[in-house]
């Protein structure tokens, strides 16, 4: 491509940082400021124009922006900031934006995939201009972070999933395909909404819809290869774990709310029990909520206490589940239905548990994890009896976005004296006490996971992804804490180390698939630390000059 296509393409737009040479070649001289700028001035514009932005919204319009214009500029810009600007892309600002979507709309990214379309997968994948993708991040919408149903404004979520593989893994853009497929949607708001965007129907729960997934990954793999890792993303309890079991062996797959979470969660454990002292087999733990997210971390833990030496049913009787309706126990005469998923932490009662402050004083856990997407439900008295049960209580609000967390911060640290272990789903600031000592909350965001582990999956030619490699990653997380890091109140490494954190795990995750047999890239990369970091994309400008040279001392004159 030449001209003026290949300026408005932001994959190959360099803006003024085309040379003089190049805007000549390209044609395209005189359609830019005479000035040639480096790429360092480029960033120093948005940084600026950023800078100056207060609103969260607008700082994402606005970056999004810069994707749909150059994007290694907006890759660039995105990684230098990235402990700043993860909120904006990702949780919790992506969650408001996904409720403005059909609002605030400039430009399609990615690609829609609709109940009608059923039949024609295929010919809609095979409009995708990209012949080469190794990643797709899917939704349908249905469980967008901790906000419900959004049908199709639920794009904003595959776009930053994806987002975030290029930042922290250095998966090239071009690799990474982000997906929705729109079976209607049950949000009567957006039913209502003249600006929404998907089909006007209440989602299709009937077999059509079963097809239709099926047809899309039969699509995806005939397409790219079976090996194209395929991350399912914030779609409804049910279908989130129907689909799991049922792809799981077939496809490189895996669920990012169940799995991603899970290998967080645990990572942010392993490293409290560090300041805790105490072996991961000694925990009790209390979940608050049992769907996705709580499943996939309490099968993860007995995981990681089985490894250690209990039987599974110890490990499982050491976990206990609070969901809407109260704690999980066996009921005599039951007519309760518990998914198949949480029979394993359904126990026998411990006695009159009415509330989760009741629950907490009964079963007396070292650690409670918030995963109920349902606000703040870790109250005062709960922080305080965990402070009471516990010489260092583990506190984790995980849900999200931030209104949505079981407390803040400042009351898990201010209620415990700064006693306790505190991680968030969504970030919050360090917390002052009174005492002037400064504690940073750890945040336990899934982006600390999925994209070392999807570089590993993709470079290694995994076929299917077990959850031992979430596992893995977890524990190599918890190993990339510092104790001066662990004293400072993280639980996991600064999130401006991320890109490092994530080539580390990458690396030690396809030693291991490589050690147990599940990689099938040949031939085996030996020195893997090398591979990885030769292999990650930068946003350095490629440049478009044509490879010119001489052919010194060759004479055409005929002999
Ligand atoms: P989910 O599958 O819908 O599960 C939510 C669970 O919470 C269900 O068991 C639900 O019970 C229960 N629940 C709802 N309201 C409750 C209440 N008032 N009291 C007690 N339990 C209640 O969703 P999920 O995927 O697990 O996600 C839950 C939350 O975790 C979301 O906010 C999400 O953003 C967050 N999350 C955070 C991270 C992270 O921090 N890294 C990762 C993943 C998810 P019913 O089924 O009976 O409604
Ligand atoms: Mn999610």
């Amino acid at each position: 491509e030449k001209g003026k296509p290949l300026m408005l393409s932001p994959r190959t737009n360099k803006g003024m940082a085309f040379t003089l040479q190049e805007r000549q070649i390209l044609g395209i001289h005189g359609l830019l400021p005479p000035k040639v700028e480096t790429q360092d001035t480029q960033a120093m514009r948005f940084q600026n124009n950023l800078k100056k932005m207060t609103d969260p919204l607008e700082k994402y319009i606005y970056l999004m922006g810069i994707q749909e214009r150059n994007e290694r500029l907006f890759y660039r810009v995105l990684m230098e900031d990235i402990e700043e600007l993860m909120p904006i892309v990702y949780t919790p600002t992506v969650g408001l934006a996904c409720t403005q979507y059909g609002h605030i709309f400039r430009r399609p990214k990615g690609l829609f995939i609709s109940i009608r379309d059923r039949g024609h997968v295929r010919s809609i994948l095979d409009n995708w201009p990209e012949s080469n993708v190794a990643a797709v991040v899917v939704t349908d919408g249905e469980r967008i972070l901790g906000l419900g149903d959004l049908g199709v404004y639920g794009m904003g979520i595959p776009v930053g999933k994806l987002c975030l593989y290029t930042a922290c893994a250095g998966i090239r853009p071009e690799r990474c395909l982000p997906v929705v497929i729109d079976v209607g949607t049950d949000n009567e708001t957006l039913l209502h909404d003249p600006l929404y965007m998907g089909l006007y129907q209440k989602r299709d729960r009937s077999q059509a819809y079963d097809d239709l997934i099926d047809e899309f990954m039969e699509a995806v793999v005939e397409k790219y290869g079976q090996d194209t890792l395929i991350q399912f993303e914030d779609f409804g309890n049910h279908n989130a774990f129907r689909f799991l079991r049922k792809y799981r062996e077939k496809y490189c797959t895996f669920n990012d709310d169940i799995q991603g979470t899970a290998s967080v969660a645990l990572a942010g454990l392993l490293a409290a029990q560090r300041a805790v002292g105490k072996p991961i087999t000694e925990h009790r733990v209390l979940f608050l909520g049992a769907g996705e997210a709580a499943l996939g971390i309490a099968n993860l833990i007995v995981m990681a206490m089985t490894e250690s030496g209990v039987s599974q049913d110890e490990a499982q009787n050491k976990i206990w589940m609070y969901d809407k309706y109260g704690l999980l126990v066996k009921v005599s005469n039951c007519h309760s239905f518990y998914y198949a998923n949480q029979e394993a932490f359904v126990h026998d009662s411990p006695g009159d548990v009415q509330s989760f402050l009741d629950a907490v004083n009964t079963i007396k856990p070292t650690a409670i994890i918030g995963v109920a997407g349902a606000g703040r439900l870790f109250t005062h008295d709960v922080i305080k009896a965990m402070g009471t049960l516990n010489e260092r209580p583990i506190i984790f609000a995980l849900s999200n976005p931030t209104n949505k967390a079981e407390c803040t911060a400042e009351d898990a640290y201010k209620l415990t004296d700064g006693r306790c272990l505190f991680a968030s789903g969504s970030p919050f600031g360090p917390v002052t006490l009174s005492d002037g000592r400064v504690l940073t909350p750890g945040q336990g965001n899934n982006a600390y996971i999925f994209p070392g582990v999807a570089l590993a999956v993709i470079v290694s030619g995994v076929r299917h992804i077990s959850d031992t490699v979430f596992l893995e990653a977890a524990k190599t997380l918890a190993e990339q804490l510092t104790d001066k890091e662990l004293a400072e109140g993280r639980l996991y490494p600064p999130l401006s180390n991320i890109r490092e954190v994530s080539v580390q795990m990458a690396v030690k995750v396809m030693e291991y698939v490589y050690a147990k047999g599940m990689a099938f890239r040949y031939p085996e990369p030996l020195d893997k630390n090398g591979f990885v970091r030769a292999t990650v994309w930068n946003t350095q400008y490629d440049s478009f000059l044509p490879d010119t040279y001489d052919w010194p001392g060759v004479n055409f004159s005929p002999k």
